[in-house]
């Protein structure tokens, strides 16, 4: 992660590729080695739309003020990250191929790849950073933290980025209007307690995808449970303030706040996944 944060200093950027820098709201966007097309991409990225971003984010966190500068690296088709020895392209390996966050930078690292749009993986990666600028880095299990920023990508793309293609983009991706199989499905139980670093360190990248989906389902299924007052609106609030940082802890908090025991809880996931499709809408 060093070496990572040397290479990526802008100022060595500037020499090796040719940056596009500005500044917009909270973010300093940088575009590298972007074509004049994607450019235009990230040029449609405006400060109104990030405050509307960073101000939904600071509700969920609970957190008010002023937001920190934080940094978006957006890279081009065809930036030469072998060549330029950036070595982010082994270390952001499938599936965050498109995209991450390095704390350590306080930087977001957007890869303009794939069919997934710019505006999308950076709504993600930005969630990411907010959420951890504003919570001061409070150790969310990661399955919260990337069921989140998916569920964000479009409960918050919705009103901001580039919001439109976004949603169409959504509505087209087979996951976001099916239900779930029985061998995608992972409990909360497990969620909670996934192990980043034993899947990390073995290469298993299904898991890892498997798990951001399933995450996904459980952030969308917080969002309609319970009906007359759903819980994700204060999760990411009340975790914090409760201190609540062990899965054990985590998971006997949502029990408490759904008012559930562990197999109601379990049994209302299940049939969610099984029966419901994807919410629509804020
Ligand atoms: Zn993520």
């Amino acid at each position: 992660m060093i070496a990572v944060r040397r290479i990526l200093l802008i100022p060595r950027l500037r020499l090796r590729m040719k940056v596009i820098g500005r500044q917009v709201g909270y973010l300093r966007l940088y575009g590298v080695e972007c074509s004049e097309h994607e450019t235009e991409q990230l040029r449609n990225i405006t400060g109104e739309n990030l405050d509307r971003l960073g101000s939904a984010m600071q509700k969920y966190v609970g957190v008010g003020g002023r937001i920190p500068f934080i940094r978006a690296l957006c890279f081009g088709r065809s930036a030469p990250l072998t060549d330029a020895r950036i070595g982010i392209d082994s270390w952001m390996a499938r599936p965050f191929s498109q995209g991450c966050w390095v704390s350590e930078m306080r930087s977001a690292i957007a890869l303009f790849s794939g069919e997934i749009s710019i505006e999308r993986v950076l709504t993600h990666e930005l969630v990411h950073g907010l959420l951890d600028v504003l919570s001061n880095g409070f150790p969310y299990p990661i399955a919260i933290q990337e069921g989140f920023a998916r569920v964000a990508e479009y409960f918050l793309c919705h009103d901001s980025l580039s919001v439109n293609r976004a949603k169409d983009e959504l509505e087209k991706t087979p996951q976001a209007t099916s239900s779930l199989t029985d061998a995608q499905f992972m409990s909360i139980r497990d969620l909670l307690f996934f192990d980043t670093d034993k899947h990390w360190s073995s290469r298993d990248m299904l898991s890892f995808v498997r798990m951001t989906h399933m995450g996904f389902w459980m952030n969308s299924f917080c969002a309609r449970c319970p009906p007359d007052r759903p819980i994700l609106g204060r999760i990411l609030r009340e975790l914090r303030l409760g201190q609540h940082t062990n899965p054990a802890d985590v998971y006997s908090w949502l029990q408490g706040a759904l008012r559930m025991n562990a197999s109601d809880l379990e049994d209302a996931f299940r049939a969610y996944c099984m029966t419901a499709k994807v919410p629509r809408g804020g």
